[in-house]
């Protein structure tokens, strides 16, 4: 966590100024309590324990015995959990709100999917127990595999991929040990403008030259650019599909057909699943390889770095480059493959990417999920997600520029831009007015061919209340910007912090406590 002087609380009088109530003297709003750093609330002179005196015995560690105390803050039991409890209510969570992040798919995580992934069977297993004492959990990757598959009408998929960004760079190597295969080294991997900042960084990274394809005025892909750019020097193309526009690439086999015949391979970007799952199979669009974000799509908890799961569908022509190790079912028992061997049809795989398996907790997390709503039930998500974001476009789009509110009903996402804001208001003032009203803010700036974007992904569990509450903010944040209510510059006023200087934050963060390094952060 960054923290900088100036973004910690203005004096309560200046705060109270602002908004005309009484200051209180504690800086605390209601039962929203201010929470200093622990080592400004501890004291190396306090403990919460009372240990007897040390006996002294002769220090083995010679020079490297520590010399000085290293002055970690000493808080007693109770004033250790207040500090961290106060500091878990400053986060916001979906368990409280709405949580509007575009591309992100913020949904709710059925406390089912919690239970099933805490059962000890799956919880207390080691990855190096024997297989014998492992068949069921490998017969969990070895089902939810299928419904992987299945679902997205692929030949095969990898599943130990801890991301979509890692499914991404899963599928490049695959594609670039197929090309090797047939000695075949290209050298450039296209990439249209909307894309996910991780697409051409994951190409970049496999050693790609990265190319922009450019978008269409209706916010879809360029195919005439793209078959024009199309040559024996690319190896593949990036899409997202449903694409960040929040709109259907409905030219996919097209462009997947004209990939082919130049001996190029499409990469799909499947963080949008969400939106399709149930009805639209990415196999039957010519796709090659598609990473599935478990943690956005098939639920579980995520952001903050929290845990993800990324496995990649692969068509008949990648999947002998998929890593190591994968699930087989070899008569009634499942085996871990481990090693690649000439003679078996597995001994082009690329290598392995993770020590293990995979995120196991994700895969029960995401069976759980899958085997609770079922086939039609994954069907009904993706048209609930839809719904719910078609209601959120054409609820404000009198109030909020949508520019490409005329392409038609929009997918898992609804777009708008700054353009109508009275001069000097941007689309951080509205963002940053959010977090007064209670919710997080929305996805903002992304994606870049749309000015002072703002993209908004309610989810298909939002409840129409719940959209109308998220509305109501956003229609009077949006008239407020409009009007030019200088008042809104300031926001947020009734968060923890205020604004932040985010360019500091970002040039000169400072991640460890030192008061001097504090006192310069501010000057
Ligand atoms: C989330 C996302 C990614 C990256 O997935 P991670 O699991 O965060 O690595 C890639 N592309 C799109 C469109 C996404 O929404």
């Amino acid at each position: 966590m960054t923290m900088f002087k100036e973004g910690r609380p203005t004096a309560p009088q200046a705060v109270a100024q602002e908004h005309m109530s009484p200051a209180t003297v504690t800086g605390n709003r209601a039962l929203m309590l201010e929470e200093p750093l622990i080592f400004e609330i501890g004291s190396p002179a306090t403990t919460g324990v009372d240990f007897a005196e040390a006996p002294k015995i002769a220090s083995r560690l010679g020079n490297l015995a520590r010399q000085d105390a290293i002055g970690l803050p000493g808080l007693s039991e109770q004033e250790t959990v207040r500090h961290y409890t106060r500091l878990s209510r400053q986060n916001y969570a979906i368990d409280l709100g709405l949580f509007p992040l575009g591309s992100c798919t913020m949904k709710h995580n059925p406390r089912l999917n919690e239970k099933v992934a805490r059962m000890a069977g799956f919880a207390d297993l080691h990855p190096l127990q024997p297989q014998s004492t492992t068949q069921g959990a490998l017969a969990v990757i070895h089902e939810l595999a299928q419904w992987l598959t299945t679902l997205t009408g692929m030949h095969s998929v990898a599943m130990s991929p801890k991301a979509g960004a890692h499914g991404e760079l899963c599928g490049l190597l695959c594609i670039r040990a197929a090309l090797e295969a047939r000695g075949d080294a290209r050298s450039v991997v296209l990439v249209p403008e909307s894309a996910h900042g991780t697409n051409p960084a994951t190409a970049a990274f496999c050693g790609y030259k990265v190319e922009d394809i450019p978008a269409t005025p209706d916010g879809r892909v360029d195919l005439e650019a793209l078959k024009t750019r199309l040559g024996p020097d690319v190896a593949a193309v990036m899409i997202t599909n449903p694409n960040t526009c929040g709109l259907f690439e409905r030219d996919m086999k097209t462009i997947s057909d004209a990939v082919h015949a130049v001996g190029a391979f499409v990469y799909c970007d499947g963080a949008n699943f969400n939106a399709i799952v149930g009805r639209v199979r990415p196999g039957d669009l010519g796709v090659d390889a598609m990473h599935i974000n478990l943690h956005k799509t098939f639920s579980t908890p995520h952001g903050g770095g929290g845990p993800g799961s990324g496995p990649v569908v692969l068509s008949e022509a990648l999947a002998p480059f998929a890593p190591l190790p994968f699930v087989e079912k070899q008569g009634d028992r499942f085996v871990l493959v481990e090693e690649e061997t000439v003679e078996d049809h597995h001994g082009d795989s690329f290598g392995r990417m993770v020590a293990f398996h995979g995120q196991m907790g994700m895969f029960t997390r995401a069976l759980a999920y899958i085997l609770s709503h079922g086939a039609d039930g994954l069907r009904q998500v993706s048209g609930d997600a839809v719904l719910n974001a078609n209601y959120i476009l054409r609820s404000l789009a009198d109030v909020l520029d949508a520019p490409f509110g005329q392409s038609g009903p929009c997918m898992h996402e609804a777009l708008f831009s700054d353009k109508g804001l009275a001069e000097g208001f941007t689309t951080l003032d509205i963002a940053k007015g959010l977090i007064d009203e209670g919710f997080h803010p929305m996805t903002m700036y992304f994606p870049l061919v749309v000015h002072g974007a703002m993209l908004i992904e309610p989810t298909e569990t939002e409840s129409k209340a719940a959209l109308d509450q998220f509305v109501m903010a956003l229609r009077s944040l949006a008239g407020r910007a409009k009007a030019g209510d200088e008042a809104l510059k300031g926001a947020p006023y009734h968060a923890p912090r205020r604004r932040l200087d985010e360019t500091l934050a970002a040039r000169k963060p400072v991640l460890v406590w030192n008061e001097s390094d504090l006192a310069q952060a501010a000057e």
